[in-house]
């Protein structure tokens, strides 16, 4: 047993073998179709100055009042772990006057964030983000766009049973109004309201629409919708996008009640879950953000974006199918010091070609070599001992039940190679 003082720290997950496989194809899934839609990676600091996300975020989300990693480094500044991607893309976005480029700019980023949460199920306080963030196009194109693009991702993952929900919260010019409906419609049952909607209730009343506590679930049965307040402007955005969607036959439904935790979005919401998480079942979530850019000091400039849960994703590659790691294709096993080394050759030889080759211990016994290659899961196993070595041929044998037989030195590549083509 370890020490306490030694083990990972709550809510923090080390990530190995085989699992990283799936990550390792997450990642590189989503890179393969981000850059296809002319999406370019960046990376970015893990830690920021702490206003970068309060002024974000927005003072009254449960990310900044409960969640955020923030302490004062010996510099006597507050810094804060980037809770989630988006605010960290426009601060460098407009600290390197990247709108200075053409329009759009289409920017893709992957790695870890922070939340001090209550650690349960498919929740973790260092959790991991693939996100895309497109600037410069206030058209409703560009949402389709992304959410299409996600949609694809998914389905080169393999996912089933994933869902994409829309909806649009309004702009600067509709969304006061529909504010003011809220509160009108709250306002007689206030004492019901769960004590953070209660101290939300007239700052941002629209986080009461997707508080997950049940008295609020209750109260808010027929409340005003949103989409009923939107101005002809919104409007015409959303049944743009809706329309787009189709024709690019992309499945969503419409979910009034999405209004998403942060205060920075504006029009298109958008969610993906899935039937196999449960509770926490968004996938990925994002939505436009037309106001921040300009927040951050930036000119004005449209943008949109989504966040994808790289746990979660892989959660459900996990139940959809046992995934196989990837496995050696030869294991050479020698017997005596000389074909050892013969063995050691051949492996660099091959792996120079590529091909993942793994030796044995030549002072081991060939049972012992036998047992590890099929440990590894070798597809093919080569052996060489003294004779060997003076007949210029090795034995092979395909662990897979396909075959044996006897082999040149000089015919190894050619045999392998047209293994791997095959
Ligand atoms: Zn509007
Ligand atoms: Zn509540």
């Amino acid at each position: 047993m370890s020490s306490a003082q030694y083990r990972s720290l709550k809510g923090m997950q080390d990530i190995l073998p085989p699992d990283i496989y799936l990550w390792q194809k997450v990642e590189q899934t989503a890179q393969r179709i981000f850059s296809v839609y002319g999406f370019q990676e960046i990376r970015l600091p893990v830690m920021e100055s702490t206003s970068v996300f309060t002024r974000s975020i927005g003072e009254n989300t449960d990310i900044v009042e409960k969640e955020m990693y923030t302490f004062t480094d010996k510099g006597a500044r507050s810094v804060s772990l980037r809770p989630e991607g988006t605010a960290s893309v426009v601060r460098s976005y407009v600290e390197n006057s990247l709108y200075n480029l053409p329009a759009p700019q289409k920017f893709y980023y992957s790695g870890p964030m922070f939340r001090y949460e209550r650690p349960q199920s498919g929740r973790f306080r260092q959790f991991y983000q693939i996100g895309v963030e497109a600037f410069g196009d206030p058209g409703a194109k560009l949402d389709a766009e992304v959410i299409a693009m996600l949609a694809l991702l998914l389905s080169f993952l393999g996912l089933e049973g994933v869902s994409v929900q829309i909806n649009s919260i309004g702009c600067e010019v509709c969304r006061p109004g529909y504010r003011e409906a809220l509160i009108t419609f709250f306002s007689a049952k206030r004492e019901g309201l769960c004590p953070d909607c209660l101290r939300r209730y007239d700052k941002n009343p629209l986080r009461i629409l997707d508080c997950k506590a049940s008295g609020c679930i209750e109260l808010r049965q027929g409340a005003p919708r949103i989409t009923d307040h939107i101005c002809g402007d919104c409007r015409t955005h959303f049944e743009k996008l809706q329309s787009l969607l189709s024709l690019l036959k992309v499945s969503f439904s419409l979910n009034p009640e999405m209004v998403r935790g942060l205060d920075y979005y504006t029009r298109t919401t958008f969610e993906v879950t899935s039937q196999g998480l449960g509770a926490q079942n968004a996938v990925a979530a994002g939505g436009r953000y037309d106001r921040l850019v300009r927040e951050f000091g930036g000119p004005e400039t449209p943008a949109v974006g989504f966040a994808l849960g790289i746990e979660r994703v892989v959660e459900l590659l996990k139940k959809a199918a046992p995934h196989a790691a990837p496995v050696p294709l030869v294991f050479i096993a020698s017997i005596g010091d000389k074909a050892g080394s013969e063995s050691l050759g051949i492996a660099q030889q091959l792996r120079q070609r590529g091909l993942w080759v793994e030796t044995g211990d030549p002072s081991g016994s060939l049972k012992s070599q036998m047992r590890r290659a099929d440990r590894l899961g070798a597809r093919y196993v080569f052996i060489i001992g003294d004779e060997e070595l003076l007949s210029g041929r090795l034995k092979w044998k395909g662990l897979d039940g396909s075959g044996q037989g006897e082999l040149l030195f000089s015919e190894i590549e050619a045999f392998l190679t047209a293994l791997v083509e095959k």
